[in-house]
């Protein structure tokens, strides 16, 4: 695609990358056939080379956003299919980032959405605050279908309500670290994040029992905390690059004692910190030390993969539909490891029709656009019933929770089996479930 940058504006190192990405796409719209939202709305201007188009309009021209720019931007889920069909290697998710950040810059939105997005981004990236607002969302349950009917805000609201699980998650009992194995086979660190300790501690508790087994010692820096990507995603990109910065300081201090790996068991915020290097690019301070962080991180998958497999205890052999989130396929790609993984520990795995397909989570995508999101859910929920497994496994939260309200099949992260299949508990979405544990053969 040719672009008509002055001089002046390449000057920008952020408009320089984005003109680098604008000028390899080649318009042959291949990105649309696999775009969820092209596919949902079928208007080019919901499709990547369609928003492409726009960007770079709006960048090219020095312009402030449109309302026009923002509505589709808005819709797009930076689930990043597009980014996987691409025979031109399009860095479409560099793109969109650079473009959320222009419309956060230069675009006025109306105060219903001003006060949304602040209160999202003032309470899901801090786990206590999270919690608190989950019991609120939790104790609003019953007035679901009153809030819905609210002007202005109802339609999210009463998404953000039914995002919630049926049940307060339960604080697991403070355990001791578990004891590591010996021989000894290597020192990582956690991401524990933000909404995942808050809705599922049982995750991370279960990736750390899992390692353990295998020799692994495990740290969690306290300093640690959200990733950014929830930020990131709705283009506060000095708060994203803020809690960058604090996750590269915390990891930096135990490289010096010696990290394999930073392990992240959560895959949309696995995308950010692996982006962490491009993302603080330009802070002198800090750009080799998040070129190191990212270069360190992994999901926990990839790094499991890389460990002795253990003997399987309960011999698994249930069904489970694979859930691949966007960022682990898309963003990571990550396609067959975790299943590999899986099956290695006994379950019979099955692949989801329309996989590539986004689940409609996408971040906070499920509270500001609903209705697409909702769409979304239920075309994947539809496809993996097709599948009549006995439980459900994916690799990411949000994915998690989506889909959780979408069908009766119960959902768990990937590591909570491995788990289990292990020496594990089994995992607490699996209680009461026709999911029994059979002795190994
Ligand atoms: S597939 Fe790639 S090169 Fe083709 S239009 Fe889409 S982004 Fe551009
Ligand atoms: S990121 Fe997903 S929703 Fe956005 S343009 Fe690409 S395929 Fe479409």
């Amino acid at each position: 695609m040719q672009t008509t940058f002055t001089p002046r504006q390449l000057a920008d190192p952020h408009v320089a990358a984005s003109e680098k990405i604008l000028r390899t796409c080649v318009h042959c719209g291949f990105c649309t056939a696999t775009c969820p939202t092209y596919l949902l709305l079928g208007d080019e201007l919901d499709s990547p080379r369609g928003r492409i188009y726009l960007i770079k309009d709006m960048l090219e021209g020095g312009k402030p956003a449109t309302p026009e720019v923002v509505k589709h931007i808005d819709r797009c889920l930076s689930c990043l299919s597009c980014m996987t069909t691409c025979p031109s290697g399009v860095h479409y998710m560099h793109l969109v980032d650079h473009a959320r950040a222009h419309i956060e810059q230069t675009y006025t939105r109306s105060f219903s959405d001003r006060v949304l997005r602040a209160t999202l981004a003032a309470i899901l990236p801090y786990p206590g605050r999270f919690r608190l607002a989950l019991a609120g969302a939790l104790l609003a349950k019953p007035f679901r279908p009153l809030i819905a009917a609210l002007p202005v805000f109802g339609a999210r609201l009463s998404a953000m309500i039914a995002l919630a699980p049926a049940r307060f998650p339960s604080r697991p009992a403070p355990e001791p670290a578990p004891v590591v194995a010996a021989p000894r086979k290597g020192r990582v660190a956690i991401l524990d994040g933000c909404a995942q300790p808050a809705l599922a501690p049982e995750i991370n508790a279960a990736a750390r029992r899992l390692l353990a087994r295998h020799g692994v010692e495990v740290v969690i820096p306290p300093a640690a905390g959200c990733c950014g990507a929830l930020v990131h995603h709705m283009g506060r990109e000095p708060d994203a690059l803020d809690f960058a910065r604090r996750n590269v300081d915390a990891w930096t201090a135990e490289i010096e004692h010696g990290l394999d790996a930073i392990l992240v068991t959560a895959s949309g915020c696995g995308t950010t910190v692996k982006d962490y290097g491009f993302m603080l690019r330009e802070d002198t301070r800090y750009a080799a030390k998040a070129a190191r962080v990212s270069d360190l991180a992994r999901d926990v998958t990839e790094y499991l993969a890389t460990l002795e497999p253990l003997p399987t205890i309960v011999g698994a052999g249930q069904t489970i539909a694979y859930h691949s989130a966007c960022s682990m396929q898309h963003g990571q790609k990550i396609t067959d490891l975790p299943k590999r993984l899986l099956r290695a520990a006994g379950f019979n795995v099955k692949d989801v029709p329309e996989s590539h397909i986004c689940c409609g989570s996408a971040g906070v995508y499920n509270i500001l656009q609903p209705e697409i999101a909702g769409r979304l859910r239920a075309r994947k929920a539809a496809n993996i019933e097709k599948t009549r497994p006995d439980a459900i496994a994916a690799g990411n939260i949000g994915c998690m929770t989506q889909i959780a309200g979408g069908t009766s099949i119960p959902i768990v992260h990937t590591v909570e089996l491995l788990d289990w299949a292990t020496g594990g508990p089994l995992p607490r979405a699996l209680e009461g479930a026709r999911f029994a544990a059979r002795p190994s053969a």
